[in-house]
């Protein structure tokens, strides 16, 4: 017998997300957040520029009276966005942002605690002030952040993922608590692709629920490899009609990442499309949207981009090559470029990350198919940074933390030796 499934529309005070409804697009700021008068600049840019969510970092409790502060200031000048409270750690903080300040929280509820039993009651506890509130949550979990209690059965796989997450929305639906969206991101698209479509079927299968997702791609990096690969792992889904709500994240201004969100979002509700694009943003996304989820499940070994015109021009060879070589590594299907795994900052970000990050580009790329990752802080770098050969962490205080696949190696590196430094270690490894 075929069960009756049912789909849940989380609602962010007036924002919809869910079957039926258009996928909504958001991004995240990355100014400090208790710098108010910045952050609610770069909010009025992020609206401006069609952000329908703007998530903001949370990490305690000043910036949660950071957090009241920016809404007053965008609602006293009229902008109604629904702002996201982004917190990764501490139940305290998140329970404090529900409480009327932010309209959604995104928490990995696993982190509350490493005694399991102490974070589901605090996961308990933070539904019911979302319920007194109206407050929405996404239970956002990443690749690499797992934690032992679930490594240790399932390894850091898809599985895993889908095997946390569904015990945090069991508890959500013993709570009758349903304002809920649910993200499972990764920097490797297969990965990441992998684990969205085995939680679609365990949610409709274990539930009878399909609760909205949260499509990402995390650490992307910047430039065209991060809207591509961010293009591979959201247009995959999104064209097996999988996803909600989407965020390209992208190690750039985040005003940035909204054209490439609107056109992958209008991408699903077109049937067919050509290539004939007008500029070469538009053409990467459009032609990773198409050929993607092919290359991926290894139904397609290449693509074909004769008919591809940009401004009315046919590509150069020099071109489609590139392109063929970004569209493919991005796939997982040939590595001939080193892999940047960048995080796209954020409030906790000690440096300047996309300066730092074309520098490392730059110095690193003749080393193909090796890892690079370049993160802006310690809190969440190191568990964000998959499986990364090398990391670039920054530590604060000008400082940077240089690793060997998990294991720091050297720490204290002053910034401006740290390119050097993690150079040296490459090529001594
Ligand atoms: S890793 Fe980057 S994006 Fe993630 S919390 Fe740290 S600075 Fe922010």
């Amino acid at each position: 017998m075929i069960q009756k499934i049912e789909y849940i529309v989380c609602d962010v005070k007036g924002v919809k997300i869910g079957e039926g409804e258009p996928i909504v697009i958001q991004s995240m700021c990355n100014t400090p957040t208790e710098d108010v008068a910045a952050t609610v600049r770069q909010c009025k840019e992020l609206h401006d520029a069609g952000a329908q969510l703007i998530r903001i970092t949370t990490p305690g409790l000043r910036d949660v009276k950071a957090l009241e502060e920016i809404k007053k200031e965008l609602r006293a000048s009229g902008i109604e966005t629904p702002l996201v409270a982004d917190v990764h750690f501490n139940a305290d903080v998140a329970l404090a942002a529900a409480a009327g300040i932010a309209d959604k929280v995104r928490i990995n509820p696993g982190n509350f605690s490493k005694d399991h039993d102490i974070a589901i009651s605090k996961f308990r506890e933070l539904i019911s002030i979302c319920k007194k509130y109206g407050t929405a949550l996404r239970i956002g979990l990443n690749h690499g952040s797992l934690g032992e209690r679930i490594t240790s059965l399932y390894g850091d796989t898809p599985a895993g993922m889908v095997k946390a997450v569904m015990e945090w929305l069991s508890v959500c639906v013993e709570e009758h608590f349903e304002n809920v969206v649910v993200s499972l991101k990764a920097s490797n698209t297969k990965v990441m692709v992998d684990a969205y479509r085995l939680l679609y079927i365990t949610m409709a299968e274990e539930l009878g629920k399909l609760f909205p997702l949260h499509l990402g791609v995390t650490e992307a990096g910047n430039g065209d490899s991060g809207r591509i690969k961010s293009a591979v792992g959201i247009g995959t889904l999104l064209a097996d009609g999988i996803g909600n709500t989407i965020r390209v994240s992208l190690t750039e201004n985040p005003v940035n990442e909204l054209p490439v969100a609107r056109l992958l979002a209008d991408l699903a509700s077109q049937k067919e499309f050509d290539l004939n694009c007008a500029t070469w943003e538009e053409f990467i996304v459009k032609a990773a949207y198409k050929f993607a989820g092919p290359l991926l499940d290894n139904k397609a070994d290449d693509i074909s981009l004769i008919d591809a015109t940009v401004a009315g021009k046919h590509l150069s060879e020099a071109q489609i090559a590139d392109y063929r070589d970004e569209l493919l590594q991005a796939c997982r299907r040939r590595f001939t470029k080193p892999e940047y795994i960048a995080c796209p900052s954020c409030g906790r970000t000690h440096y300047d990350i996309e300066t730092v990050l074309a520098k490392i580009k730059e110095a690193t790329k003749e080393f193909a198919g090796v890892k690079i990752a370049v993160m802006g802080c310690i809190v969440n770098g190191p568990g964000e940074m998959a499986d990364a050969d090398f990391g670039y962490v920054g530590e604060g205080g000008g400082k940077i933390t240089l690793y060997k696949g998990k294991e720091a190696v050297m720490r204290g590196i002053p910034q401006e030796n740290a390119v050097e430094k993690l150079l040296e270690l490459i090529k001594n490894s």
